[in-house]
């Protein structure tokens, strides 16, 4: 697994960047996330070794994953000038496979480069919906996209979502609930409901996180940053891709 975050910075876009943790994480460092900037590791791809007896070779290794703008969003309108060299690096490295996540889904058509075509097999979308409203209108779109490898990632899941219409050609859904003192919760009954959704047009679920305010059966659990993860490994409710296929209730158990 690898990481590149070719530009720094983000603007809150929707319902879901309420909590931004790129926002609170920069807020607490006096750094206006705001000013949107080209990182030193613009090209990290295609960076190469400069001395030792692998001289020459690319820095990221064959094979990986490459998590793209986890700290912003690759389809942030002031990055358009910067995004072409990056798609030319993605085609480049064939041997890497590249993933980014997206609210601004609705301006993809007009962020691909001109070979683009079917899409790139070695890219994957994950298009980001929090709520209803915006699953109906984020989704409506991205079923449409020429895109090879298509995810729908929902967190923070901010309510019950309604998927079902949308899953063909989906690989993941993953969901994940708020982190923050004042997160909006997350209910318990909503994360199975997606999952049963997923189960029913076999596509592959994850469970990938809690939220810092837990509804489970009525009952409020506030929850560490710590606990998100853990707790929500606890459920095992994974199925599929890299899924456990399993099925506990243990999660937020006394
Ligand atoms: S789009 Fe993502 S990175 Fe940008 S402000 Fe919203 S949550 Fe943060």
């Amino acid at each position: 697994m690898a990481i590149w975050d070719p530009w720094r910075g983000c603007h809150r876009y929707s319902e879901g960047c309420k909590f931004c943790y790129i926002h609170k994480g920069d807020a607490r460092r006096g750094v206006d996330t705001d000013h949107i900037v080209r990182t030193e590791n613009f090209d990290a791809p295609v960076q190469r070794l400069q001395r030792g007896k692998n001289k020459g070779q690319y820095k990221m290794k064959p094979g990986q994953t490459v998590y793209l703008c986890f700290r912003s969003d690759f389809l942030l309108e002031d990055a358009d000038p910067w995004r072409e060299e990056c798609w030319q690096m993605m085609k480049e490295r064939s041997d890497l496979h590249f993933l980014f996540l997206t609210k601004r889904i609705d301006r993809f058509l007009q962020c691909i480069p001109a070979d683009w075509g079917h899409g790139y097999d070695n890219v994957t979308v994950g298009c980001t919906v929090e709520n209803q409203r915006q699953a109906d209108y984020r989704l409506a779109i991205f079923d449409t996209l020429p895109i090879c490898h298509k995810d729908i990632i929902c967190q923070p899941m901010l309510g019950p979502i309604d998927l079902r219409g949308h899953l063909e050609n989906i690989e993941l859904v993953e969901v994940g609930g708020e982190s923050d003192r004042e997160a909006r919760p997350l209910d318990y009954s909503w994360v199975l409901d997606i999952r049963e959704q997923c189960i029913r047009a076999d596509v592959p679920f994850h469970f990938r996180q809690c939220g810092s305010n837990f509804i489970k059966d009525g009952k409020l659990y506030r929850l560490n940053v710590r606990q998100l993860c853990a707790q929500a490994r606890k459920a095992g409710i994974n199925t599929g891709k890299n899924g456990e296929d399993g099925q506990s209730t243990q999660v937020c158990d006394a």
